[in-house]
């Protein structure tokens, strides 16, 4: 499947915040938004007034950006969120959220949401005991997410197993001792951290 292969960070500068694709150096002072907040090619911290649709368009990119999709995947995304019952814009949420690769991401099993899907690509994460290795698949609670012993055995999962599970949203447990997470229930808006106005999305795909 084709991927952004392009700097990441200048995605956030694009998108005028920071969207968390690099893992620890995101919360470092290292962090290219933080040290460069505007967007790139733009010689001053003022952006040009945009227009109502460029505003839709920017939220939407951003979403589609730190959830790693590209174009034509994130429509699917839409089309599937606009069938379900209830809000769009939450349906979509709620659904990017679900994927596995954000699941692992979440879960701190990852640095960032493309490390997360490496791992999940490569076979080395288990639902429910099985290995499932495709990043889209949608957890369900009630789910157990473990990782393989051949990642576990590594240096970087013996430290995540000697360390303190980091805060976690309500719908999903970890056990750090046992590389376990658990899905308790499907994700809320309110569980969403990245600061999103989905209404703007929906008024994107509704022209
Ligand atoms: Fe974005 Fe992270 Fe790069 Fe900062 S370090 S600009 S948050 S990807």
């Amino acid at each position: 499947m084709a991927r952004y292969t392009g700097s990441v960070c200048r995605l956030c500068r694009r998108e005028g915040c920071k969207l968390f694709l690099k893992g620890d150096r995101c919360y470092s002072g290292k962090c290219s938004y933080v040290k460069r907040p505007v967007a790139p090619g733009m010689q001053s911290k003022s952006r040009k007034k945009i227009s109502e649709y460029g505003i839709q368009l920017r939220e939407k990119q951003k979403v589609r950006r730190a959830y790693g999709m590209m174009e034509s995947q994130f429509e699917k995304y839409y089309g599937i969120a606009e069938r379900m019952k209830g809000k769009t814009g939450e349906n979509l949420l709620q659904l990017l959220e679900s994927r596995l690769d954000n699941v692992v991401y979440r879960l701190g099993l990852g640095d960032s949401r493309a490390q997360a899907r490496q791992y999940v690509l490569h076979g080395h994460i288990l639902v429910n005991g099985k290995k499932v290795d495709i990043p889209s698949y949608i957890v369900k609670p009630g789910d157990e997410i473990t990782v393989k012993k051949k990642l576990a055995d590594t240096e970087k999962f013996k430290e995540i197993r000697e360390s303190e599970a980091r805060p976690m949203p309500s719908w999903l447990t970890m056990d750090n001792a046992n590389l376990t997470g658990r899905v308790v229930s499907a994700p809320a808006r309110e569980d969403i951290d990245l600061t999103i106005e989905e209404h703007l999305i929906v008024e994107y795909y509704s022209k």
